[in-house]
Formats: C-alpha cells, sequence, structure tokens
C-alpha cells in the first residue's frame, strides 16, 4: 500500500503548493481587471438560458506557453444534472471552470450553454448565468449581512434573511456579538473556511443563477460543517444545473456523472457504479482512498 499512498500524499503537497500561488476563482475576477480583456463580439446578444444545459465540444486548451493544459475535452450536463469532476492536482479542473466563464477563449472546440456558443454571446450575461461557490470567498470589510445582500444590491432584508436561514447560517449567526450586524473581513471577524464557504452559498441563493460551480473545500472541515455545507449547497442546486470540483466522497457518489480528468484529458466519465464496474483509473483512486480512511479510523 506505501506504493499507492506515496503518491497521493505528494500530491497533497503539490496541490497545497499550486494552491498558495493561483487565486480562487473568485479572486480571478478581481485578475481578469489586469489582464488582455476579452471583448464581446460586435453582434452579440445576450444568453437564453432554458435548462441549463452544458456541452463541452473537443475543447483544447493551453495558457500562454506551448504546454497543452486541456486535450479534446468533450461532455454533456443535461439541464438540472449535478456533475462531479475529479482528478489529480493540475489535472485541469479549475481551468475548465474557467473556461465556462470564458476567462479564456479555447484553442480549439466550443462550449455551449443551451446551445449557445459562450464565445457569442456578452460576457455580461454569461456571468449572470452561472453562480460560483468557491473554495476561499473574498469577505469585504462590512457586515455579514451587507456581505451576502452584495450578490443582489436591491434585495430586501427578508430575502438576505431567507438566503441566511436557507445557507445553515443561521445558527452560527446567532452567536455572533451584533448578529448579522456584525462587522467581518480583514478588519473584522475572521469565518473559518466551512462559514465562508456558507457565505458563498448564501450569495448565490440572492443571485438564483440557473447554473452553479461549486469548488469544494479541500482542507479538511469539521464534520459538522460540512454537513452543514453539502446540505445547504444540495438544497440550492436542487433543479439546477450544477458543476462540482469534488473531493468529498459523498459528493462523489450522489453524482449523476462523474468527469475522471487526468493530465488534462477526461480518461473516464460515468456514475459511481458504472466507474466501479470499468476497474479502471477511478476505481483504484476510490480503492486507495478508502484505505486511506480506514487508516486513519484505525488510528
Ligand atoms: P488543483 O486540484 O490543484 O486545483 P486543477 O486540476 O484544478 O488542480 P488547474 O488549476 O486547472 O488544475 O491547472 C492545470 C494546469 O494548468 C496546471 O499545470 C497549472 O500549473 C496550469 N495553470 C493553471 N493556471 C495557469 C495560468 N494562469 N498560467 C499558466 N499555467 C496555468
Amino acid at each position: 500500500t506505501m506504493q499507492i499512498f506515496m503518491p497521493l500524499n505528494f500530491l497533497g503537497f503539490v496541490y497545497r503548493e499550486i494552491r498558495g500561488a493561483l487565486a480562487n476563482i473568485e479572486n480571478l475576477f478581481k485578475l481578469l481587471d489586469k489582464q488582455p480583456a476579452i471583448a464581446d463580439a460586435p453582434d452579440a446578444q445576450d444568453l437564453k438560458v432554458e435548462g441549463g444545459g452544458i456541452r463541452f465540444q473537443q475543447v483544447s486548451f493551453r495558457y500562454q506557453s506551448d504546454r497543452p493544459i486541456l486535450r479534446q475535452v468533450d461532455f454533456t450536463v443535461s439541464p438540472g444534472q449535478k456533475v462531479a469532476i475529479v482528478g489529480e492536482s493540475g489535472a485541469g479542473k479549475s481551468t475548465l471552470i474557467k473556461l465556462l466563464f470564458r476567462f479564456y477563449d479555447t484553442i480549439e472546440g466550443k462550449i455551449l450553454i443551451d446551445g449557445q456558443d459562450i464565445a457569442a454571446v456578452t460576457q455580461q450575461s454569461l456571468r449572470q448565468a452561472i453562480g460560483i461557490v468557491p473554495q476561499d470567498t473574498v469577505l469585504f470589510n462590512d457586515s455579514i449581512f451587507e456581505n451576502i445582500r452584495y450578490a443582489r444590491p436591491d434585495a430586501s432584508e427578508q430575502e438576505v434573511l431567507d438566503a441566511i436561514r436557507m445557507a445553515h447560517l443561521d445558527n452560527f449567526i446567532r452567536t455572533l456579538p451584533k448578529g448579522h450586524q456584525t462587522q467581518v473581513g480583514e478588519r473584522g471577524l475572521k469565518l473559518s473556511g466551512g462559514e465562508k464557504q456558507r457565505v458563498a452559498i448564501a450569495r448565490v441563493i440572492l443571485k438564483r443563477p440557473p447554473i452553479l460551480l461549486f469548488d469544494e473545500a479541500t482542507s479538511s472541515l469539521d464534520s459538522q460543517s460540512e454537513q452543514a455545507i453539502l446540505k445547504a449547497f444540495t438544497e440550492v442546486s436542487s433543479g439546477h444545473t450544477s458543476l462540482v470540483i469534488a473531493h468529498r466522497l459523498s459528493t462523489v457518489v450522489d453524482a449523476d456523472k462523474i468527469l475522471v480528468m487526468s493530465e488534462g484529458a477526461i480518461v473516464e466519465q460515468g456514475n459511481h457504479q458504472q466507474l466501479l464496474q470499468t476497474e479502471g483509473y477511478y476505481a483504484r483512486l476510490w480503492h486507495a482512498q478508502q484505505h486511506q480512511r480506514r487508516d486513519k479510523e484505525s488510528g
């Protein structure tokens, strides 16, 4: 078993190193300001979302260098489906999501939402259609209430309070000195990773986008926090198309479809049962994780 654990531990190390260097997806919004802007096509129309189906059609991509990052990635997410993306660090999972937001254009192939090429629609309408729960949410120096309302500034007080409840943040907020008027952010109360993810979920609830992206935390959360996040996300994503960069077994097992990525390509896809039966890469990862779990549990 050592041979299995060594690379997994090593990947964990590489992962943290890369994570430190790379901004999370929400921070990319800020980075975007400094990057050569991707322009709307002169005749760009607003995206019209019906079911929120996603189609990657033979998508290839590389960043500035010659090193290919995505190779002929091809998959479909049917409206309302929950799809999990798994794969080793550096496999290209986040890149796939960045392309869906059109932070970059594909080199080859197309990405379609409800049949419309995302390169042909206005970026504003594209980003309006997608809500994201990143690993590390940016909080402003303001009250927790305003930090949530920011997702839709014209939301009423009641709507914000409903979102707080639906995101399972109300118990936590009740313990704060000034309730939802408590100041958070750099100069205020620091929230845990799990609490921040629930703030992001509350924002998504207010924004009500048809497509949801969830970058699951890799850092271990306490299991109560983890349960609360999963419950909240499952509730908001019900009936919506969702794409999850998954690290939790429960997320993967429940997914309608799992995309298994390695070195920029989708090497296997199917649901959990189908992939276990394939006895390929996914099945090996799964069994290795099961071993690791059991070893942990037995101390
Ligand atoms: P992780 O699980 O560690 O987040 P990932 O599967 O999400 O990994 P990506 O973040 O998509 O992987 O990265 C895929 C590859 O692209 C990596 O080798 C990474 O170093 C490279 N890469 C990512 N962003 C950039 C960038 N802005 N410029 C150049 N290379 C990049």
